[in-house]
């Protein structure tokens, strides 16, 4: 991993365009990373792509990039970058669910409220400070929208028209036996995926305590939703996020071409 640190900051960036930084920022270069001026530092700004740029002038605690050459190019065409819809769990996994999504490419991220969500608030500044230093440590050239928690129905209606909902369902119909047995079981993930086609796709996962069987026939009796299974396991929250969204970015998105690092 480059050993140069990498900031993400609000400013358009320009060649030689001085950039102010704030106190946090400046105190992670100048007194954690103990860097001083002419120091290399990578930049990027969810717009402009990266740029090399350097410590410029340091006014007693705050200091100032200047940007100096353009190393990637921000992507042109949106990706097939997957948005996330979970419903939060406790706090470090939820913290852990942020991270991940970020890391794994979401391009949104969407707590939602479903029946048996017990965690009903949500700390938005904490998601995106999450994200944003997620998104700098794994390379990202953007940062994930973060949505406020909403109630699953308002959710899906905010979707684009033709978004196509990946219901991570575990269950099955039979509520006689544990996890309803296998009648009305989904089918895997790597067997529904391809047939998305190219539609944009919004991953949903429940909570701890999975979806209700009145929101399962809901969300299957949708025709923009489509029922997976992430195997024979019962997989907590976390883990099913990013079990879903590595398999999504294996089948469907930019895990699967480009060298390098990744270009969302
Ligand atoms: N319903 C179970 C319960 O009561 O413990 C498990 C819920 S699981 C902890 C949380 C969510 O992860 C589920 O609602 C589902 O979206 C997803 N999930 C977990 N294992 C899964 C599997 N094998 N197939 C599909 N989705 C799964």
């Amino acid at each position: 991993m480059s050993s140069t640190p990498r900031l993400f900051v609000s400013h358009d960036l320009a060649e030689g365009k001085a950039i102010p930084l704030d106190d946090e920022q400046s105190n992670y270069l100048l007194r954690v990373l103990r860097l001083s001026a002419g120091a290399p530092v990578r930049v990027f700004n969810g717009r402009d792509g990266e740029w090399e740029a350097v410590i410029g002038e340091v006014q007693g605690k705050r200091a100032s990039l200047v940007p100096e050459r353009h190393a990637r190019a921000q992507p042109t065409v949106a990706g097939s970058a997957p948005i996330l819809l979970f419903a939060p769990v406790k706090k470090a996994q939820t913290d852990f669910i942020v991270e991940k999504a970020t890391e794994l490419g979401a391009a949104r991220i969407c707590p939602v409220l479903t029946e048996r969500t017990q965690t009903r608030t949500v700390r938005l500044d904490r998601f995106r400070k999450i994200a944003l230093e997620a998104a700098e440590q794994t390379e990202r050239l953007d940062l994930p929208e973060i949505e406020d928690l909403a109630p699953l129905a308002a959710a899906l209606d905010a979707l684009a028209p033709g978004t196509q909902i990946v219901f991570c369902d575990e269950a099955g119909d039979d509520a006689s036996v544990p996890w309803g047995g296998e009648a009305g079981r989904a089918g895997p993930i790597a067997d529904v995926l391809p047939g998305l086609g190219e539609a944009p796709v919004a991953i949903l996962i429940g909570p701890e305590g999975g979806f209700t069987p009145d929101e399962r026939a809901w969300l299957r009796g949708r025709g923009d939703t489509h029922a997976v299974s992430l195997g024979p396991r019962i997989l907590r929250a976390e883990t099913a996020v990013v079990a879903a969204l590595s398999v999504w970015q294996a089948l469907k998105g930019d895990w699967r071409g480009g060298s390098g690092v990744s270009q969302s």
